[in-house]
């Protein structure tokens, strides 16, 4: 199963775009991990930082908490 259906090149996205959307899944340790980051990222305003936790979130495979 694929979802990587780019509209086109990520020019310019607007602020709380799909580009940083994520859905940390309530007691997955990784997501718990990334939300910090996330958090961090946007307090501090780094769009980069920003982008890579809420890719990664996405991304994860959700390993319950041991
Ligand atoms: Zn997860």
């Amino acid at each position: 199963m694929r979802q990587r259906t780019y509209p086109g090149p990520p020019v310019d996205p607007p602020l709380d775009g799909w580009l940083y959307e994520a859905r940390p899944k309530p007691g997955c340790t990784r997501c718990a991990e990334l939300k910090a980051q996330l958090d961090r990222a946007t307090r501090r305003g780094e769009a980069n930082a920003r982008f890579e936790a809420a890719r990664s979130i996405r991304q994860c495979a959700h390993e319950a908490a041991e």
